[in-house]
């Protein structure tokens, strides 16, 4: 298996994305942020651009890449300070799940929007009393003739005002306690007895978190992707790239902060010296850009053992490489915040928004804990404390 180095093409994506992004940049999303107005401009020319879809099949609108290209267009935006969440979300989990278990009918139906970005779709899987723990969920779909009769609750989901449905993960009436034997259905936001309420949040972020409430949503019988019970190995198809994704975002966070801090500290001087000289204010950068590349690399194995259809093999590096840009991002932020000083949290630098965006990563879609918790049984076979 070769990730490295990266082809012409894939440096070529990773240059028109890069030069993409940066004609929006951060002011944008945070003036979107701020006015509630939507990045839908953004987001309908990344489509346009074929940046969107460049992981889904070519034969439904999609560029017939890999989930590696589609980390290099999370990252670059990232970089740019524009951090599209929806990305992780409707092409990465929606689209390769349809993609890859959906009938053709729902390929046709969705895969062309989701490649171009006239059509989004959320993801919902995490539940009031169901957070880390997945085998808890109990959002039941029940058989009434050939429809699917869905009741549950759902909370923190991305993008549900923005979406035209959200693959939500339920479980069968048969299935309804034990082990997780997800079932996923495609549930438009508009439907009847379906709806949502915004969270508030205190994230400087477009894009907005709801809480689902489904009550006797009636849905037809080609809602449902896959099998009714596919046990993890579906639900997996999306979730190995939703931690692809998200260590692609947080790697995308931590190198504009990291430019931003170096940037600053390479000029600002009150001794007399930058105090970038200082090792004090250096160390901690160059500490961060190890991790960082790391956590890249460790994203680009992932990406790259996805793509090559080992989704088992996928699921560690996915995991370690989630943490760990996790934990990069989290700690070049707030390093750089620290060393601009009073700057660091004026809203004319931009930075301290930066600190609970970068823990969005250690928290979700899977968190710190749950990650070394994983490592500690599947990679080191010790036993488990839950
Ligand atoms: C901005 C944002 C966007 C999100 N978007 C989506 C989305 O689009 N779709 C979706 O389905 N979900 C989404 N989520 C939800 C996210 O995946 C969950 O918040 C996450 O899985 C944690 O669940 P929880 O919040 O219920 O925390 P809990 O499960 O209550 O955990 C709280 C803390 O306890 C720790 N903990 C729990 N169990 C253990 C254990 N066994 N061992 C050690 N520590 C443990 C956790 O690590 C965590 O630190 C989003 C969350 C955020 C913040």
């Amino acid at each position: 298996m070769t990730y490295l180095p990266e082809s012409e093409e894939r440096v070529a994506l990773r240059e028109s994305v890069a030069a993409f992004a940066a004609k929006y940049g951060r002011d944008y999303f945070a003036e979107c942020a701020r006015t509630g107005r939507k990045t839908e401009e953004m987001w309908l020319e990344a489509g346009k651009l074929g940046f969107i879809g460049v992981n889904l099949p070519e034969e439904y609108g999609g560029g017939g890449a890999g989930m590696y290209e589609l980390a290099i267009v999370m990252e670059e935006i990232a970089a740019a300070g524009t951090g599209l969440l929806m990305l992780v979300v409707s092409p990465a989990i929606c689209g390769n799940v349809i993609a890859r278990f959906g009938t053709d009918e729902q390929k046709q139906a969705w895969l062309p929007g989701l490649a171009d970005g006239t059509k989004t779709m959320a993801f919902g899987i995490t539940e009031p009393d169901a957070g880390s723990n997945s085998h808890q969920i109990t959002t039941t779909a029940r058989r009434d003739g050939s429809d699917w009769i869905l009741n549950g609750r759902k909370v923190f989901i991305s993008g549900v005002d923005q979406a035209d449905a959200v693959l939500i993960v339920g479980r069968t009436e048969d299935a309804k306690t034990g082990k997780l034997k997800p079932a996923l259905f495609i549930v438009p936001t508009d439907a009847e007895n379906f709806e949502y309420k915004q969270i508030e949040m205190e994230l400087l972020n477009p894009e907005k978190q709801f809480q689902l409430f489904l009550d006797d949503v009636r849905l037809p019988a080609e809602a449902l992707v896959g099998s009714e019970d596919a046990a993890l190995s579906q639900l997996f198809a999306g979730l190995n790239p939703e931690r692809i994704m998200a260590a692609a975002s947080a790697v995308g966070m931590a190198r504009y902060a990291l430019g931003k801090g170096v940037e600053y500290v390479s000029d600002r001087t009150v001794w007399k010296v930058p105090i970038g000289a200082h090792q004090a204010i250096a160390h901690p950068f160059a500490q961060g850009k190890i991790q960082l590349e790391m956590a890249k690399l460790m994203m680009q194995k992932a990406a790259s053992l996805y793509d090559a259809g080992d989704d088992w093999g996928a699921a560690e590096p996915a995991n370690m490489a989630k943490y760990a840009a996790a934990e990069a991002a989290v700690a070049i932020v707030d390093h750089a915040v620290h060393s601009l000083g009073g700057n660091g949290l004026t809203t004319e630098y931009g930075l301290a928004p930066l600190l609970s965006l970068a823990r969005i990563a250690r928290v979700a879609p899977v968190s710190k804990e749950m990650i070394l918790n994983f490592v500690s049984q599947t990679s080191l076979g010790l036993p488990k404390s839950y």
